[in-house]
């Protein structure tokens, strides 16, 4: 693969692909500008080398439609603040006008696309608005590592019709962390799953059940431990969880008795009545059931107590989704608690998943992280080591890339947009 110092940029059009997939406030400015500061250092790369910058991005789920709620100013506007330069937003994806924009726009200006959602080829990987896209420019950077795993006409169908392509800074450096996790990590490798469903996460977790050795360690909290626990015959009574999922946690189980892994459930739990329960109560599991009428909604301290001496013997940690309701301030000592022992923790470590990342800026920890991902599904793709097709597409020959070779398209395309 090529890099991005291979590519000749000067005074010439590149289209980067990036991840500016963030989160509105009602009145339409951005809220979290995180994904847009993630791609500067590339952006900025290509500019001081007098690249003609055309920035491509989705926004929300548009569903193939213009939306004007979702279309890009006010990201172009952010984008133009942070670049201290022009920014041109177009009115549309590709189409005549957008060309014109394009062929008047010099290096000193950068032209921001339409929401190539607002295209319906875009997730259909659409051979036409792949060579729309591809006509606008002479070379093709992919920064945007949370759209990797979709076979998507930006992310696939443009970087094979443009010969001079190349990871940016921010994919490169995805790529690169999350390899040290699947290439011969240093052991003991400990992972924690959370979050909401064990069906989200169940090939990740026997991914990893399967990469581990004897001494490793998987971790498991949030609402998907409550189907580990119901499925080994616990009363959970109102809690989150997947009763047809009960089979897929004793597969976990017995794949990592097997093997000598250790898996961690909680010992206790926080409970409250309802998702809105202003107090939590604590509840050591096998002292009572939890009510019919009450939620385990995060960890107990006992449980944060044991995870972190995991933790804290750790070489490489991976983790994925909140240990609990982190939403609500009585449910989020749980992810709290482990965000620390992560961070104090002098394993290698990596974080990943839309939730888990913004729990962990909210804790203020993220800068003793050593790698917080910009992408949850892509990251959990390559711990289950796939290759995703945004990368194999910038391959200097891809071999013909099967996106989908079970034949099961995503059934919700749009599931986990950018995480
Ligand atoms: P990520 O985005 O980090 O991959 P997920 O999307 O899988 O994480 O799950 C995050 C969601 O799970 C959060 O909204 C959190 O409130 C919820 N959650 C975690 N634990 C529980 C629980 N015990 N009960 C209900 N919801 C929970
Ligand atoms: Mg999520």
């Amino acid at each position: 693969m090529l890099s991005l110092s291979d590519l000749d940029v000067d005074n010439r059009r590149v289209l980067v692909r990036v991840d500016f997939n963030v989160p509105l406030d009602a009145d339409g400015t951005v809220r979290d500008d995180t994904r847009i500061r993630a791609a500067l250092p590339t952006l900025r790369a290509l500019r001081e080398r007098s690249a003609r910058l055309i920035i491509a991005s989705h926004l929300g789920r548009p569903k193939g439609a213009f939306k004007p709620e979702l279309a890009m100013e006010p990201v172009g506007a952010r984008l133009a603040e942070l670049l201290e330069c022009e920014v041109r937003v177009p009115d549309e994806v590709i189409g005549d006008g957008v060309t014109k924009l394009v062929n008047d726009t010099t290096n000193k200006q950068v032209v921001l696309l339409q929401n190539l959602r607002f295209h319906p080829g875009e997730t259909k990987n659409d051979p036409e608005l792949a060579a729309g896209l591809a006509s606008l420019a002479d070379a093709y950077v992919n920064d945007a590592f949370g759209a990797c795993h979709r076979s998507h006409a930006s992310v696939v169908g443009v970087p094979a019709k443009i010969a001079a392509r190349a990871p940016g800074l921010l994919l490169e450096r995805e790529l690169k962390s999350l390899r040290r996790l699947t290439h011969e990590p240093d052991r003991p490798f400990v992972a924690i799953v959370g979050g909401a469903k064990v069906s989200d996460k169940l090939s990740v977790l026997v991914a990893l059940v399967e990469q581990f050795r004897a001494g490793d360690a998987l971790l498991i909290g949030g609402a998907m431990a409550n189907t580990f626990l119901a499925a080994a015959g616990g009363e959970l009574g109102a809690s989150l969880h997947e009763p047809d999922r009960f089979r897929d946690c004793k597969t976990v189980l017995e794949k990592a008795a097997a093997r000598d892994i250790r898996v961690l459930l909680p010992t206790d739990v926080m409970v409250g009545h309802g998702l809105d329960t202003p107090e939590a109560t604590h509840l050591r599991l096998g002292a009572r059931p939890v009510g019919n009428e009450e939620m385990a909604l995060d960890i107990g301290p006992d449980s944060i107590a044991q995870f972190g001496q995991i933790l804290a013997r750790a070489k490489t940690i991976f983790w994925n989704g909140p240990m609990g309701l982190f939403e609500n301030p009585a449910f989020a000592q749980g992810t709290l608690g482990i965000a620390k022992a992560v961070a104090q923790s002098e394993a290698f470590s990596v974080v990943g998943g839309g939730d888990s990342v913004a729990a962990l800026h909210e804790s203020g920890l993220a800068d003793q992280i050593d790698h917080v991902s910009t992408g949850g599904g892509a990251s959990l793709e390559l711990i289950e080591g796939k290759v995703l097709p945004g990368v194999a597409a910038l391959a200097p020959d891809p071999a013909p890339f099967d996106s989908d070779p079970a034949g099961q398209a995503d059934a919700d395309p749009y599931a986990e947009d950018g995480e």
